[in-house]
């Protein structure tokens, strides 16, 4: 029978049934070590005892009411991000796109509010910002843009670690607002920037007045073994976008900002179900989860550990050109096309991704331990070998 789905998807033959920490299982019974996470999402795993009992406790009370009230767990989820991360503000939304949308926005009219009728914003060029309209225009990928056009006006594509095509455009343009980075590239493969690229953008936001902002949807929230990614420069942002981990796998998003990028006012901005009741209980246990396993510390660990052994484990593979990224966000950099590991993969009892053609994603739940490493590097270098000895296409 046709599917009654819209076909958005290339999905993969398994249907899972549960989960348990960094475990999955489908609906036969089958048991899958979780190296995807949920595109990062369960950063906490699956089923967390303190989770759960959370977000049921909260379903029996209010799952949602409005923002035309008072919700008391904004206040709080917006005091553990403002701490851990030394900025000013919150707002909530609910997916990545939306909050970067809101940081274009907060841009745009910072802009304005200084006389740039026109408001620019420089972004890089491997990027992945969303797929709204305005986010598919901040995102260089044309897999990503082809067939959406027109696109949004006011971004600039730049190439990563490319600073001296910043400090040109500085000096040649006045109609740049600010500049987004993803501290590491996610979507783009797993593509880390340099801490000295960073504390540079910074240094030149602030020679400009220009706001400096990073989507940190998918590296913040303890990903890469801090908090935050843009944390390992010792800098901070203007804007800071969150999604993914930060509510545990229930959707929630954020924009946290510092003192001066915190300009919107009534009826600048809003939404429906941003912050509701029920995804702010999930994003404050999930953080006090964090707080209380040090999951970024867990991350920096374990990460490290698993880094180096998938090193020793895949050497001397000729495929494979490169294992990059930090923390519990790595990428196994394949010298051909690697979509056709998947199904393999999953044979093998692994969930995993690929992400810009050829590099294999590793971002777990944050809760893996060493054993459990030790068990993702067994079960991926048999699969990654075999789909090597076959020939390239
Ligand atoms: C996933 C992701 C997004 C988009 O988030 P959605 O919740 O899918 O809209 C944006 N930026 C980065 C860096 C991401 O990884």
């Amino acid at each position: 029978m046709a599917s009654k789905l819209m076909n958005t998807y290339g999905r993969l033959p398994v249907a899972f049934d549960h989960g348990q920490g960094v475990w999955l299982w489908d609906k036969n019974g089958t048991k899958y070590l979780d190296a995807l996470g949920g595109i990062a999402v369960n950063s906490v795993g699956h089923a967390h005892p303190r989770l759960v009992k959370a977000i049921s406790d909260q379903a029996s009370k209010l799952i949602h009411c409005s923002n035309y009230f008072q919700i008391g767990m904004q206040e709080e989820v917006a005091e553990k991000l403002v701490e851990h991360s030394g900025l000013n503000a919150v707002f909530f939304c609910n997916s990545g796109l939306e909050a970067n949308e809101c940081a274009f926005k907060i841009a745009r009219l910072y802009g304005h509010d200084k006389g740039i009728e026109v408001p620019h914003i420089i972004v890089m060029k491997h990027a992945f910002h969303g797929r709204s309209i305005a986010t598919l225009s901040a995102t260089g990928n044309p897999a990503v843009r082809k067939g959406f056009a027109p696109y949004t006006e006011g971004f600039i594509h730049v190439d990563e670690n490319n600073v001296e095509i910043v400090k040109e455009l500085a000096k040649e343009r006045k109609d740049i607002v600010a500049i987004m980075v993803e501290p590491i590239l996610g979507e783009g493969g797993v593509i880390p920037l340099e801490v000295s690229v960073m504390q540079e953008l910074r240094a030149i936001c602030d020679e400009n007045d220009w706001l400096f902002m990073c989507d940190e949807i998918q590296t913040g929230m303890g990903r890469t073994g801090k908090w935050f990614a843009h944390q390992w420069a010792e800098i901070k942002p203007d804007i800071m976008t969150l999604a993914k981990g930060l509510g545990g796998g229930v959707p929630v998003g954020a924009v946290v900002v510092s003192e001066k990028a915190n300009i919107l006012k009534p009826g600048n901005h809003g939404t429906t179900f941003g912050g509701n009741p029920l995804a702010m209980r999930a994003a404050l246990e999930t953080i006090k989860i964090m707080e209380d396993e040090k999951l970024p510390e867990n991350a920096a660990k374990v990460g490290k550990k698993l880094k180096k052994d998938l090193s020793k484990s895949l050497n001397g593979f000729s495929g494979v050109l490169e294992i990059r990224g930090k923390g519990l966000m790595l990428g196994i950099v394949l010298d051909r096309d690697a979509h056709d590991i998947l199904e393999p993969a999953l044979k093998a009892g692994l969930t995993l991704s690929v992400t810009a053609g050829n590099v294999v994603r590793i971002v777990p739940p944050l809760i893996m331990n060493e054993a459990e490493a030790d068990e993702l590097v067994k079960r991926i270098t048999p699969v990654i070998r075999s789909f090597l000895a076959q020939p390239k296409v």
